[in-house]
């Protein structure tokens, strides 16, 4: 089988839907902790399996060997991420799966963020498991689906300066994923995933400005002056000082990632930061 964790996520649903159109269905595990949010995929003849990264007997038996298993990244920052992923580990290895592929962060990012990434390459690396690491880089989501205060103050406000970030789509590092899980020879590689385009700040405002005919100011501040923003407008402290540390990596080049890689898994070029403005624009 196709095992795919953290299905029910944005990431995960592009991968499944991206898997079912290549291979049959019944070949496919969806693993999720709300099976209910995947009524959808049990109907279509995808199969389900419910488990918990905090729960690790939830994770016995769940794993066959052969089986190429999608770990996607979890999202619960407070929980103790590489342990969490260590459980999933443990479980392909105790079943001989033939592949682990990991969503990871680029091998360039120095953010507090990348941490659990770095813990959870060692863990796998230390597994002896058949490993790819897909390091994905950001995703252009992360922008277009925040225009809210954006269009609301027309100004971007980011402590980025004049860094660039080679974004791509949600549905760009899935079909990269799903390249990995159905080819061949993927075995103890290292993918490091970025959009063709790196663009900055100046140039998303003016897409922005051109796509809604307001005028959108770039609005570059202080690594400090931003997570002052964020916490007030209502986010924790720690989340804060955790995104404004990624702008500080953007603003040094450590979102940057040109080895082509996704392009090359995937056969086609990453989907334009445009399109995705677009898209959001539409809602
Ligand atoms: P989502 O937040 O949409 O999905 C996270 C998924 O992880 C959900 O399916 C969630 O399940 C699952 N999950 C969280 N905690 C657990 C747990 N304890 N046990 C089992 N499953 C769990 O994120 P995306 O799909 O957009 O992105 C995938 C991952 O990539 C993120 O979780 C994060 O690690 C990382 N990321 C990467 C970004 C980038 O730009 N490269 C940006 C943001 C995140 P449930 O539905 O039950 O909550």
């Amino acid at each position: 089988s196709i095992v795919v964790t953290g299905a029910t996520g944005h990431l995960g649903r592009h991968v499944v839907e991206q898997l079912l159109e290549k291979v049959p269905a019944d070949q496919v595990t969806a693993v999720v902790r709300t099976p209910e949010k995947v009524a959808d995929l049990a109907e279509r003849g995808v199969k389900i399996a419910t488990a918990d990264y905090n729960t690790p007997e939830t994770f016995d038996g769940l794993f066959a060997a052969g089986d190429k298993v999608l770990l996607i990244s979890g999202n619960e920052f407070d929980k103790g991420r590489v342990g969490q992923h260590q459980v999933v580990i443990n479980a392909a290895k105790a079943a001989d799966v033939a592949l682990l592929a990991y969503t990871s962060a680029p091998g360039t990012l120095t953010a507090a963020l990348a941490d659990d990434h770095r813990g959870t390459e060692k863990a796998l690396l230390e597994s002896g498991l058949p490993y790819a690491l897909l390091r994905n880089g950001w995703y252009h989501e992360n922008y277009t689906e925040n225009l809210a205060p954006v269009l609301q103050y027309n100004a971007v406000t980011h402590a980025a300066g004049e860094g660039r970030v080679s974004s791509a789509s949600r549905a760009d590092y899935a079909a990269a994923a799903v390249a990995v899980l159905t080819g061949e020879g993927h075995e103890n590689q290292t993918y490091e995933l970025g959009g063709d385009v790196a663009w900055n700040f100046t140039e998303y405002a003016a897409e922005l400005s051109r796509q809604t005919g307001k005028e959108i100011a770039n609005n570059a501040v202080s690594v400090e002056a931003f997570a002052g923003i964020l916490t007030g407008a209502g986010l924790p402290e720690p989340l804060a000082a955790t995104l404004a540390g990624v702008d500080a990596s953007v603003e040094k080049g450590e979102l940057v990632v040109d080895s082509g890689d996704l392009s090359r898994l995937t056969g086609r070029p990453t989907t334009p930061l445009a399109d995705a403005i677009a898209a959001a624009l539409k809602g």
